[in-house]
C-alpha cells in the first residue's frame, strides 16, 4: 500500500491519498480496490500522518481557514506534481467554511464517519475526472448509497478517456 513507481498504460491517472487522521486499513483497501476499478485510476497511500500547520488556524473564529489549509497543503506537495495528477487529503478539521475541496489538483475530504469515506472519495475522484452529480442510483449521487457508477457515468468516463487518448 506504500508509494511505488509501478504504473500501467491502462491506469494513467495516479492519485495519492494522504492521511491526516488514522483510517482503518480495511477501509483504505476497500477504497483502493473499488475506486481503481470504477474509475480506472491508480491509488497510492501515504500512511504516515500529515499535519496541518498551526498557521492555517483562524484564531478569531477558532477553526481552520479552509483556503489557508489548502494553500499550505499545496505548497507541501509541489514536488509531487509530476508524479500524481491528484492528491486527496483525508482528515477531520473544524473549518470556517465547508467548500474546501474546490481546487483541482489538491482535494481535502473532511470526513466524520469512516464508512462514508468511500463515497466521499469516489465523488471527489469522479468530479476530478469530469463527472457531475448524478441523479441515478450511482456513486456520483450523494443521496444514493450505491458505490458503483451508473451506465451514464461510465459512458461519460469512457468518452473522456478516448478523447484524451486520440488527441
Ligand atoms: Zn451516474
Amino acid at each position: 500500500m506504500g508509494i511505488s513507481e509501478k504504473g500501467s498504460p491502462e491506469a494513467p491517472t495516479k492519485i495519492l491519498i494522504a492521511l491526516m487522521k488514522p483510517v482503518e486499513r480495511d477501509i483504505l483497501l476497500n477504497i483502493k480496490t473499488l475506486i481503481e476499478k470504477e474509475f480506472n485510476v491508480q491509488i497510492f497511500f501515504k500512511l504516515e500522518r500529515e499535519y496541518v500547520p498551526i498557521s492555517a488556524f483562524d484564531w478569531k473564529n477558532l477553526s481552520y481557514n479552509s483556503s489557508l489549509v489548502l494553500e499550505k497543503l499545496e505548497q507541501r506537495t509541489l514536488d509531487l506534481n509530476s508524479f500524481f495528477s491528484l492528491i486527496i487529503f483525508l482528515g477531520r478539521l473544524k473549518t470556517s467554511n465547508t467548500n474546501i475541496n474546490l481546487k483541482s489538483r489538491i482535494i481535502f475530504v473532511n470526513f466524520t464517519e469512516e464508512r462514508k469515506l468511500l463515497k466521499d472519495v469516489g465523488i471527489s475522484v469522479g468530479k476530478y475526472l469530469g463527472l457531475d452529480d448524478c441523479n441515478e442510483e450511482c456513486m456520483m449521487n450523494p443521496k444514493s448509497s450505491r458505490i458503483e457508477l451508473c451506465k451514464k457515468c461510465i459512458m461519460k468516463l469512457k468518452k473522456r478517456d478516448s478523447d484524451i487518448n486520440y488527441k
